[in-house]
């Protein structure tokens, strides 16, 4: 691995940041384990919900300090730059892990439309609207909280989110968010999916935010899990589900972005069925 720490920065600053725990149904708590072990903190906030009425709905995160740099590069494949905010270098560690699992091009396009890389964040989205402790965002607005990054360049990552995972030594939802990166010019796509594939994974409600792409943003991620040569990643890709089974699999690979356009010869044999 290359982290590139910007020469800007001076060694970590410690700093608290908020691990979050996966938002439970109702009134439980989570049953998963923290940096702290099961003790969570509980934040309430209120939401809007369907039917127009708020909904309360409660957020569990546990404090933990944390050696932060404030701007390190993690250099891929040998020549992709990718910048990364406010990790701790276990964290970059896992990003590197992540990153390399991605084919250049689809780097590439990444930076061109989040020049800014990766900001790790306790949260994504805002109190009072969609604030959440966990997973990843592509954000749609400049946060006035945080004066020193704009948010609309960086693809958010929460430290939850790292945390997860971390027995993988990989952050899916840093591929999730990627695949967001790769729908805006239809690179993947829904089009060579069979007609019920289609509708059923368009009727998942796979994230807190509803919408047929976030399914496809995850066969996106297991797809790259699936190339992994470790066999951990390679298994966690593939399974028996809508999102990860091999139908799922041969329709990706007519889209864009699994094309010999978009990737070498290597990279698509990766992806062949083994
Ligand atoms: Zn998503």
């Amino acid at each position: 691995m290359t982290v590139l720490i910007a020469p800007s920065t001076e060694g970590p600053v410690s700093t608290t940041v908020r691990v979050g725990a996966y938002l439970e149904r109702g009134s439980q708590r989570p049953s998963s384990v923290g940096p702290l072990g099961s003790e969570w903190q509980m934040q309430s906030e209120q939401r809007p919900s369907s039917d127009g009425r708020a909904r309360t709905v409660n957020l569990y995160y546990q404090e933990i300090s944390a050696d932060l740099y404030e701007h390190a590069i993690i250099r891929i494949h040998g020549g992709v730059d990718i910048p990364c905010h406010r990790a701790t270098s276990e964290q970059l560690n896992i990003m590197d892990a992540t990153l390399q699992l991605v084919p250049p091009s689809h780097l590439e396009r990444v930076l061109r439309a989040k020049p800014e890389g990766f900001l790790i964040s306790s949260t994504t989205g805002r109190a009072g609207g969609s604030l959440s402790y966990t997973g990843g965002l592509n954000a749609g607005a400049n946060y006035r909280e945080t004066p020193n990054y704009n948010e609309m360049r960086l693809i958010l990552i929460t430290y939850g989110a790292l945390w997860r995972r971390r027995s993988l030594g990989i952050c899916p939802t840093v591929l999730h968010e990627i695949g967001h990166v790769m729908t805006r010019r239809s690179e993947i796509n829904y089009n060579p999916f069979p007609e019920d594939r289609r509708r059923a994974l368009g009727a998942l409600r796979v994230s807190r935010n509803p919408g047929a792409l976030e399914a496809l943003c995850n066969t996106y991620m297991y797809m790259l899990c699936y190339g992994s040569r470790t066999q951990e990643i390679h298994d966690f890709g593939s399974g028996r589900t809508n999102q990860n089974d091999r139908i799922t699999r041969d329709a990706l690979r007519h889209c864009p972005a699994f094309s010999s356009r978009l990737l070498s010869e290597e990279w698509r044999s990766r992806f062949e069925e083994r």
